[in-house]
């Protein structure tokens, strides 16, 4: 695809032919909208409506390589979702762009709602939420997260670099491209004066790797809050289209432990009750609860039991990775184990089942598919493809925490295209889809803001 520039260069003679008022607004709706901020206070530019699809094609395609200097930043401080030291520096360096643009802006600590899991760290990472308040009624919800699933150190090895078209980094497509995004669109907003929106909200959260036990009930609060939730995990791969998603699985952990008693296992074996045997029971009679054509999924992945040959184990544990496409399938999965788990092989062992939720999953809902259809009406005047998705493919994310509690419109993948998310190695994003996502994402913020997106409010 042709860069964004590139399509306004054809349609318009260069810029330093061009005379008059124009010219001069041109000039500067070229330079990145964190130049633009000053211009923006003379006070001489068009206001926001006036401006044209080309004029802000150029205005992002010029904000492409601040941006790439923004994911650089964010890339080079290792942020893992249990590094809290980590965590802390990325979100002064967050909540300072914040500010910068406008944002009226609050670093949140976990709180007493924490949702505590058997990988929660003992110090989860900060979140950082900014309002931007508009002169419209329309609120928007936009959510990112900075952490990573790479631990401290890994940086060294694998630094930021930019190798033709890609820009590779740990955690650049998941999700720190998510965050350069927002930080580029508000930016570019306070550039351009626009206002005409009710209310823009930011969450950037550090604990989306580890199943958001902090931020999960704010994410749910503030989705019912808002009257759209644009969520920026990466949208399609390098080789494109850009997708949006309008479902995403649930995931959930279901963790047995059985209790038996320990004995000499060569001089009093009766005397023991073996752990191992009860919970390999148990894993046989719970191995066909998925149920694929209807979304659910439960398989046995880790178990372990016993510490030394020449002891009946006392213990023995199993985990079974969970998948759902309906929040319902959570509870009646859980009901379905807790009734398997009455029938025992050994009466003297005790078994005992968690259900840790990890995420619920995201339903395509009405309001979703007419406002994804509205984001392709823009895309396709952008001459992208954009195309949406509405099964869920088995990955979970905040997404669906935004829409646990609203009926209003949520649409995941705003971010930029990329891949390698969680591979170790070559995680990139692809720089030329840059421009025209965030072009697309705040072209989408405006529509929804201004409310031309969205239905008309109820009275
Ligand atoms: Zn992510």
């Amino acid at each position: 695809m042709p860069s964004p520039l590139g399509l306004w260069r054809t349609a318009h003679p260069p810029l330093n032919r061009l005379t008059g008022r124009t010219a001069r607004w041109m000039r500067r709706a070229c330079r990145p909208a964190a130049l633009a901020v000053a211009w923006m206070a003379s006070a001489s530019l068009a206001p926001a409506a006036a401006q044209t699809l080309p004029q802000w094609q150029a205005i992002a395609a010029r904000e492409q390589p601040a941006l790439l200097k923004t994911l650089q930043q964010l890339v080079e401080i290792e942020s893992g979702s249990s590094d809290r030291e980590g965590l802390e520096r990325i979100a002064a360096v967050v909540a300072q762009r914040l500010r910068d643009a406008g944002g009226q802006v609050e670093l949140i600590e976990p709180g007493a709602d924490l949702y505590r899991m058997f990988d929660t760290p003992a110090r989860v990472g900060p979140m950082v939420k900014a309002r931007f308040q508009g002169t419209g009624g329309r609120r928007v919800l936009l959510i990112a997260h900075m952490d990573t699933v790479y631990p401290r150190g890994m940086l060294a090895q694998q630094p930021f670099r930019i190798e033709g078209t890609r820009a590779y980094g740990l955690g650049i497509a998941d999700d720190k491209q998510g965050v350069a995004m927002i930080l580029h669109l508000m930016a570019m907003l306070k550039a351009a004066n626009v206002r005409d929106y009710g209310e823009i909200t930011v969450l950037i959260n550090g604990d989306e790797e580890i199943s958001s036990p902090a931020s999960r009930q704010l994410l749910t609060q503030l989705g019912a809050q808002h009257d759209a939730v644009l969520s920026f995990e990466g949208g399609g791969g390098p080789a494109g289209p850009d997708t949006l998603r309008l479902a995403t699985s649930g995931i959930a952990a279901a963790n047995l432990s059985v209790k038996g008693r320990a004995s000499h296992a060569g001089a009093a074996p009766e005397k023991g009750v073996n752990a191992l045997y009860e919970l390999s029971h148990q894993l046989l009679q719970a191995r066909d609860l998925s149920d694929p054509p209807n979304g659910k999924q439960l398989h046995w992945t880790i178990a372990k039991a016993g510490t030394v040959r020449n002891v009946i184990p006392a213990l023995a544990e199993a985990s079974a990775d969970v998948r759902v496409d309906r929040v319902s399938d959570f509870d009646g999965l859980e009901a379905a184990l807790r009734q398997r788990i009455q029938n025992k092989l050994l009466p003297e062992s005790e078994v005992s089942l968690s259900f840790e939720r990890r995420r619920p999953p995201l339903q395509a809902g009405e309001a979703a598919r007419a406002l994804a259809a509205r984001a392709q009406a823009l895309a396709a005047e952008q001459g992208m493809t954009l195309e949406v998705r509405d099964q869920p493919t088995g990955g979970g994310t905040d997404a669906a925490f935004a829409a646990l509690a609203t009926q209003a419109p949520v649409l995941e993948g705003l971010g930029t295209r990329g891949y390698g998310a969680h591979s170790n190695n070559a995680e990139f994003i692809q720089i030329d889809a840059i421009a025209p996502k965030l072009l697309l994402a705040t072209r989408l913020v405006m529509a929804i803001g201004s409310g031309q997106a969205l239905p008309a409010a109820k009275p």
